[in-house]
This record gives structure tokens, sequence and C-alpha cells, in this order.
């Protein structure tokens, strides 16, 4: 074992327990044992929680008060219960941020956080260290299920820290060199001449994973397959998070490197919800959270296998409770068991952000995976972005494929957008030499910015 996973693991992480009174470790140890329990006793577990947390909020949070009798008097089980709770959209949510807060909770003493605003405006939040403990508890126990321990070493393709001054980067560089024995490379420079250099410091470093966003490492191997560069060392896993892990992004990342692609299920604020087994399916931490599955217009639950926009209550951020918390991401919930023996309730699929649906000229809603496979049924593109305005009027940025393409190709997308979004939609062709990231250092194919009702105003 090299030696800063050695002192990791075994000083620096019981010292924190000691000190910090961190207490990672025994909610690994907890959720490791749940995942073997049957998915009726987990359901039950989580049942009791979600009672606890309904108890607490009703009584200490001013938004959810309002409830108080209704839930002290009602026959439902908790999760009937819920039903009657409102949607907690982000928009709100930003707008009455304070009424979220539990009396008795002192924001001073709590963990601020925000989401990183790469779809609209960021959302401030309060947890407490537990709760972040909780989350990192379930992402390491995914790790686990790959022979990922505290410690191993990893390389994280990421946005990095742009805002730092040289000294406060080099700071941070440190810290995550010895402290979390991890390498940051950013997502911002995997231009194709660094991408060389890139596996040469990847290389030195020997991590046990990488870990960053599919975008990032879609392109990092498509630039290494187009090079016919190889990183040469065995990786447990190539760990996705933070964006939709399309079915092509996969694959060019497993050939490119050579190990499982994991895709990590998680937000900023939804914490660490589901992580995928070595079987391929995904697993939602039913310890940590609550998940519900509604139609995105009506707000109605849909049945189980169908999908919709995924609702989080988190069970157990007692300072800042938000229930039914609308993440923006688009999923199906399935009553299948999987064949791995961990028991943790399936997420049938997980469909991208209910910001990446366009809606037709009709008012039908068409999912951006669908440019995708047009796109991808060409040789002629390399990469994409289409950029819906008003139901009739798109932006179509295309990154041609220079030996691949045909001139007819962008003929072909156009009739594929047109028969999907409407006959009479105008499309503006742009040829871009790239898809730049957004602030967060992700790359989004499908951008839309009017509502998702299908009547948004014609401008
Ligand atoms: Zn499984």
């Amino acid at each position: 074992m090299p030696l800063t996973a050695s002192l990791i693991r075994n000083v620096q992480w019981p010292l924190m327990e000691r000190f910090k009174q961190n207490q990672t470790r025994t909610y690994i140890q907890q959720l490791l044992e749940a995942q073997y329990l049957s998915p009726a006793d987990l359901q039950k577990r989580q049942s009791a929680k979600l009672k606890q947390l309904l108890d607490h909020a009703v009584q200490n949070v001013p938004a959810y008060t309002e409830f108080a009798d209704e839930w002290r008097t009602t026959a439902e089980e908790p999760e009937q219960f819920m039903q009657r709770m409102p949607l907690l959209d982000k928009r709100h949510f930003r707008e009455s941020a304070d009424r979220y807060l539990s009396a008795g909770a002192n924001p001073a003493e709590l963990i601020a956080n925000r989401t990183g605003g790469s779809t609209g405006e960021p959302t401030r939040f309060f947890l407490d260290r537990p709760t972040v403990e909780r989350y990192e508890a379930a992402r390491w126990l995914g790790l686990s299920w790959y022979g990922i321990q505290i410690g191993d070493p990893s390389v994280m393709i990421w946005g990095s820290p742009i805002e730092l001054n040289q000294r406060e980067a080099l700071r941070y560089q440190l810290k995550e060199r010895w402290l979390k024995n991890r390498l940051i490379i950013s997502a911002y420079e995997l231009e194709e001449k660094r991408i060389a250099e890139h596996l040469r410091t990847i290389r030195r470093f020997r991590p046990a994973y990488l870990y960053g966003y599919a975008s990032a490492f879609a392109l990092f191997a498509e630039l290494m397959l187009q090079k016919g560069l190889s990183l040469d060392i065995p990786l447990k896993a190539v760990i996705s998070t933070a964006e939709t892990l399309h079915e092509h992004q996969r694959k060019v990342i497993t050939e490119a490197f050579g190990a499982p692609v994991v895709n990590e299920y998680g937000a900023r604020d939804g914490g660490i919800i589901a992580y995928q087994c070595p079987a391929g399916r995904m697993h939602a931490f039913s310890e940590n959270c609550f998940l519900e599955v509604v139609d995105p217009v009506s707000g109605k639950q849909v049945p189980i296998g169908e999908a919709g926009a995924l609702l989080v209550t988190d069970l157990y951020n007692r300072v800042m409770p938000r229930l039914r918390y609308q993440l923006g991401d688009m999923l199906a919930l399935s009553a299948e068991n999987c064949s791995c023996g961990i028991n943790y309730p399936v997420l049938k699929e997980i469909d991208g952000r209910v910001d990446d649906m366009f809606v037709s000229t009709n008012g039908t809603f068409v999912h951006g995976h669908f440019i995708n496979h047009i796109i991808r049924s060409l040789d002629g593109f390399r990469t994409f972005q289409l950029v819906q305005h008003a139901p009739d009027r798109l932006t179509l940025r295309l990154v041609k494929h220079d030996e691949k393409f045909q001139p007819e190709d962008e003929l072909t997308v156009l009739a594929g957008i047109r028969s999907a979004l409407g006959g009479d939609v105008s499309i503006a062709v742009h040829y871009v030499e790239q898809i730049p990231p957004t602030a967060s250092g992700k790359t989004r194919y499908a951008i839309r910015e009017c509502p998702l009702t299908g009547s948004c105003p014609q401008e």
C-alpha cells in the first residue's frame, strides 16, 4: 500500500474521528450492513425515518408548520402523507429559504453550501456536519463495491477553483495531494496538445481510480483514441459524476481507459443519491433519502417504472429540511431486484435533466437524447449543442469531424430536429471549433430556455 493511502486510512481518519467527532466511517459501516437487509426491512426503516423527519419539520420548520394538525391526526403512512406536501422547486426555495431553516438552528454553526449555478441561479442552503458525513459515507460505500478504500489515490478531472489566487491555488493543491491523496486536472485544460502530458502526470501519480465529469472524461477519451494514446496503468474504476452519463460516453471512456465506468448519481443540493453497482444497476441509498417521481407538469406521482421528475427528501438534514425537493432530473424508479446482492432499491434509468427536455411546437416533450441519436448515427460531427430559445426557434452548434464530414450531414440533422420538434421551427446553425464548458466545467448538449409547459409566448 502506498504510504499516503496508509497514512490517510490509519492515522488521519482516526484523528479526525477523535478530534472533530467525524463519524463518516461509522456511517459507512451502517450503510454496508443495511445493503444486505431485505427490501421490506429497508422500506420499513426508511418509513420510520421519514416519520421522524415529518414530526420534526411540522413542529420546527416555518414552511411546514401549517401541516402540523393534519399530520398529527392523519391515519396515513408517511409516504402517502408526503403526497399532500407541496413540491419544492429551486426557485421557490431560493426565494424563501429562510422559512426552511429550523427553529433553533444557528446559521453561524452550520455548513453553508450552494449549487454551482451551471443551469441557473445558484441555490444557497445549510447543512449540518453529520449530514455531509452521511453523503460522504454513501460515496465511500459505492466506491467500496469496486474495491476502493478511504485514502486510495485518485485523479479528479474537475472545474478547477479558478477564482483562487496563486498562493491559495498552491495551498489547495497541497491539501488535495497530502490530505486527500488526490490530484486535480482542470476540465478547462483538456486541449488536444496537452493530453499526452496529462497522461504522463496521471501515470506518475498511479491513481486507483479517476473521478470527474462524464463530458470531460468523454472528451479526454476521444482525444486519447484519436491520437492512439493509452494510460497503461490498471484502474479500479472511472467514476463519472455530476452529469448524465450517456451511453456513447460510457463506450468511449471504457475503450480509452480500459476500466469499468461507474455512474455516481448525486447533486450538491441533493447529496449522493445512488451508485452504480458492478452488475450495472443504479442503487439508491434509501437509508439517506426518500425518492419520489412525478409528472413534470402536473406534479402527480407516476407509477413505478415510468419516468418523471425526481423529488428528493433528505432523511437526515434537520437544520434545513427540504421535503420533495425537485432536483431537476428525470428518472424512473424500479421495483426490480438486482443480482449483485445489494438490496438498495434500483433506479431504472436516469434520463438527464428536466432542462434537457425540449418541447415541440405542438406541446409534446422530446428528450434531448433524440438529437444525440441523430448526430451519433452520422460520422460527420465530433460534438454539438442544441439550444431551444422558444418552441419554434433554436440554435444548433456543430463541431465538424473534418475528414468525415459530408455537407448533406447537416441536412440530415436539421430534418431530424424538424421531425421531432415541428416542421416549421427555425434553426440557426453555427459551425464552431468546440463547445465551451459552462462556468462549472460541465458541457451541456441540450439547453432549453423556455418553460416546459409548451405554452411559452412567441418572441
Ligand atoms: Zn446491483
